[in-house]
């Protein structure tokens, strides 16, 4: 069993002032040594604050918090400088110090722990060559593109070998591409340098591509903590509903059914894709084994944690029977959603 690295229990973080905020309300989980744990909230949901009580950049209010075994919410600012070199932590902005090279930007924090240049000098070749940036050692961050910025910011946030890496929306300023490049990379740092990651986004596509285990925020609290394949597939709280909804778009607007029901006859139903190869080989064939003809008129299929996740829906004509009977097979294996024609926008069509 993988122990807990970050545990919180009962924190809250509360900003006082003229609007007092309350931006971590009663929080407790753990995170795993090795995991990647994915934070997901849109703006304002607490979601950096919570990374920034972990490396102690902001103060706990109240809880606990422990972080690799350092009661961080009772340390002093001194003793908490003597644990932040094991969080490393990366930025949406790269923070990189542009009036110095590459090279030196990520030796910066071997000068803080007072390396001696030789020492620095070997490691911040190790370290470009494990984010592919050896060629660029020598380049100002103007000359880099966002993605190269961000494999920058990497390299420095592990130079003193952190066992955390705290990675606050790192890829929210980058295109898809570059953000998939830099996914690439976190991926190494976890799998090849052991390193547990806790990511912030607000995107789900970034959850799904790298995360073990999603904590879905919203006013501070954390409202939903599951696998991710398991949180998108049966995502509880509104709010994931609606996470997992703009990622997928795989079921129909109502006014997209009711365009799609003008054009196309019969009953018209929405299948999830279920995670099983028996259950599903029999789901897909229900209305051909029922004698129906069912057509596919929407959806979408993505992979999530290697496993297929999505719905299809169907147009499906034949007998009410025959559709009843199939309706109830698929009720007993994974479930269906049925649209009423007649509470569609524009529904006069056929049936
Ligand atoms: P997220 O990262 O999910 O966008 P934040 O953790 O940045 O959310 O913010 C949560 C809430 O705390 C917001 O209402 C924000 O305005 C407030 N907040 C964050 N930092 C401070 C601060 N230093 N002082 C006062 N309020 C803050």
């Amino acid at each position: 069993m993988a122990e807990p690295i970050i545990a919180f229990d009962g924190v809250h973080k509360v900003f006082e002032g003229s609007n007092r905020v309350h931006a971590v309300d009663d929080v407790s989980l753990t995170i795993d040594a090795g995991e990647i744990f994915g934070v997901i909230g849109f703006s304002g949901a607490g979601k950096s604050t919570l990374v920034r009580l972990v490396n102690g950049l902001e103060p706990v209010t109240s809880g606990r918090l422990v972080v690799d075994g350092h009661e961080v919410s009772a340390l002093s600012e001194k003793q908490l400088r003597a644990v932040r070199p094991d969080i490393g932590m990366i930025f949406q902005q790269f923070n990189l110090f542009g009036s110095k090279t590459i090279a030196e930007n990520v030796a910066y924090p071997l000068r803080l722990a007072k390396w001696d240049a030789g020492r620095r000098a070997a490691r911040v070749a190790e370290l470009l060559a494990f984010v592919g940036l050896t060629d660029k050692a020598d380049a100002h961050p103007s000359q880099l593109s966002g993605g190269q910025k961000q494999r920058v910011g990497i390299a420095r946030a592990l130079a003193t070998s952190p066992k955390i890496l705290l990675a606050d929306e790192c890829t929210s300023a980058l295109d898809p591409q570059t953000t998939r490049e830099v996914l690439d990379v976190l991926r190494r740092v976890n799998a090849e340098l052991g390193v547990t990651i806790v990511l912030i986004t607000h995107e789900m596509d970034v959850v799904r591509y790298l995360c073990d285990r999603v904590l879905i925020m919203e006013n501070g609290r954390a409202v939903e903590l599951g696998d991710v394949y398991q949180v998108f597939a049966r995502p509880r709280a509104q709010v994931t509903q609606r996470f997992v909804a703009a990622t997928m778009r795989d079921k129909p607007s109502a006014d997209a059914l009711g365009r799609l029901a003008a054009t196309h006859p019969g009953r018209l139903v929405t299948v999830p894709i279920v995670d099983d190869a028996h259950t599903d080989a029999e789901r897909s064939s229900v209305f051909a084994r029922h004698g129906l003809e069912a057509r596919v008129i929407y959806g979408g299929i993505i992979e999530i944690s290697e496993r297929p996740y999505g719905s299809l829906t169907y147009a499906v004509t034949g007998a009410d029977t025959a559709v009843d009977a199939a309706l109830a097979d698929l009720a007993g294996s994974g479930g269906y959603t049925e649209h009423d024609r007649a509470t569609l926008p524009n529904s006069e069509g056929h049936r």
